[in-house]
């Protein structure tokens, strides 16, 4: 099928064939003539998949006749995060670029009063986020009921965002005959409970399964042995950096994929003082912020991305060449979308995953979603480079347990990490004590987990009488054996 025959405006063709696609991509074949003929669309796809341009090019072809009206927008499109919304508008610009159509984006980080401005001059699209919307929307400078086409991106993340209050409002804000193009790699119940609400007689499209991982991409698995619990981040750090020097120049831009925004943030800190030229992306950064790594990745000044789930989600950087999972994602749906940032519109890519001993039931989550295990392999250099960096002391961790102690007693997590800490310095003396019988005075080795800040007291002999000093020995051995002991029956 050729685009001309889907019945676009002849502008937006040209656009389309400017933006160099030959062949619509199969939600493009399906969706685009249902939404040209008014029809809701249900489109069940994954990023990646052109959706984006699903409903951009016959929204523009419609919106081609017809004015805009002073705060009354005449279509929607709502975006889960920041970003996403933002590529929407550009893919606007790209494909609307022969029509005269006014754009407005109400996203976090963009000031209201230069929003309002283009709002008061009427838009014939906004592009949203739901809690910016309604912001806007509570302030009295907007009105949705001249809303003729509302597009909703990604609903599963809203939902995974607990922004499906706020969408239900927004449908509710909006007047019944409008079409709706709505889009979602996956349908929980709480979705499927929305389209059947406020979506009339949908024609659904479903271009592949949300379990399906393109053939395309190369997928790995790097189990990380981590003996001990305190020390895996230490080790999957290791790892990836181990995975990535084995990529050489074959890496030539890849995304890593952290669990948490902490975790984004310590590697980010750690990747760069190992000197890979790296930014990182998360919910917490600041707007403009985040538009500057995004841009520095997608020109190349930046050759690794650290970012969480929600930052990357539905990103356009069309060529990557790597994806690593840094963590097994807490919902293995997560992993499909996240491989599926390599491996593109035909291309070849590879999708590393880092997996310690305590995420084998999320791996087994994921294999089961995919239907197949994920190949193992066995990574050279990265036993050597993790027993290296236990030994070492991680400048990085250093800092963050400073700044622990420094705040006091700390939140919960800190709490509960400091023990480890200290059970790490403890066993490696205790492991010295008894090859070395002890730290003696003038002994300059250095002491692991301690910073450069050695206590006195620690490197001052007690002295105690003969008697005692045989009974405090005893004892001090049998503690300094009992976390071993424990350590080696854990492994
Ligand atoms: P999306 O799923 O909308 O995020 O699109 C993924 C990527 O595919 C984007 O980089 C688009 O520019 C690209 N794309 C969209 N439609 C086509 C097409 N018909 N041919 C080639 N590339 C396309």
């Amino acid at each position: 099928m050729k685009f001309s025959e889907l019945g676009l405006d002849p502008k937006v063709l040209q656009a389309v064939e400017e933006a160099g696609y030959e062949t619509p991509t199969p939600i493009q074949a399906q969706a685009i003539p249902h939404a040209l003929q008014g029809r809701d669309v249900l489109g069940i796809a994954q990023t990646g998949t052109g959706k984006t341009a699903s409903f951009t090019l016959p929204m523009i072809s419609h919106l081609a006749s017809g004015r805009a009206r002073a705060r009354l927008p005449r279509s929607l499109i709502l975006a889960p995060t920041r970003e996403l919304a933002a590529q929407v508008s550009e893919n606007f610009e790209t494909y609307g670029k022969y029509h005269k159509l006014s754009m407005a984006l109400l996203i976090g980080g963009v000031s209201f009063a230069e929003q309002d401005r283009i709002i008061d001059r009427g838009v014939d699209v906004l592009i949203a986020t739901p809690g910016r919307l309604i912001d806007h929307f509570e302030r009295g400078k907007l009105m949705l009921t001249g809303i003729e086409i509302m597009v909703v991106d990604e609903a599963d993340r809203m939902l995974d965002m607990g922004f499906i209050e706020d969408l239900e409002r927004i449908f509710k804000l909006t007047p019944f005959t409008r079409q709706t193009l709505f889009f979602s790699a996956t349908m929980p119940p709480e979705i499927t409970r929305l389209t059947n609400e406020f979506l009339s007689n949908p024609v659904r499209v479903e271009v592949e399964k949300p379990a399906t991982t393109a053939e395309t991409i190369d997928q790995r698995l790097c189990e990380v042995p981590a003996a001990r619990r305190d020390r895996t981040d230490r080790e999957k750090r290791a790892a990836l950096r181990a995975l990535i020097k084995q990529e050489g120049d074959v890496l030539t831009n890849g995304i890593i994929f952290c669990n948490r925004k902490r975790d984004v943030s310590i590697l980010y800190k750690s990747l760069t003082s190992h000197g890979f030229s790296c930014g990182a992306l998360h919910g917490d950064l600041d707007q403009s912020v985040r538009m500057q790594v995004l841009a520095g990745f997608k020109n190349d000044q930046i050759k690794l991305l650290v970012a969480s789930d929600v930052a990357a989600r539905g990103l356009d950087i069309p060529s990557v060449s790597h994806v690593f999972n840094y963590d097994v994602p807490f919902h293995a749906e997560d992993y499909v979308h996240r491989i599926g940032r390599t491996g593109r519109a035909g291309r070849s890519g590879v999708a590393y995953t880092i997996c310690a001993p305590a995420d084998t039931k999320l791996l087994a989550k994921v294999e089961e979603l995919i239907g197949k295990p994920i190949p193992r392999i066995e990574l050279a250099g990265v036993t050597d480079a993790t027993e290296q960096t236990a030994a070492e002391t991680d400048s990085d961790e250093r800092k963050h347990a400073r700044r622990g102690r420094g705040r006091g007693r700390g939140t919960r997590a800190e709490q509960d990490r400091a023990p480890a800490r200290s059970a790490d310095s403890d066993e490696g003396k205790s492991k010295r004590s008894r090859r070395r019988g002890g730290r003696r005075d003038g002994d300059d080795r250095p002491v692991v987990g301690m910073g450069d800040h050695v206590p006195a007291f620690l490197l001052r002999e007690v002295p105690l009488p003969s008697s005692s000093r045989r009974t405090a020995k005893k004892g001090s051995e049998t503690s300094a054996e009992g976390p071993d002991a424990e350590e080696l029956n854990a492994a």
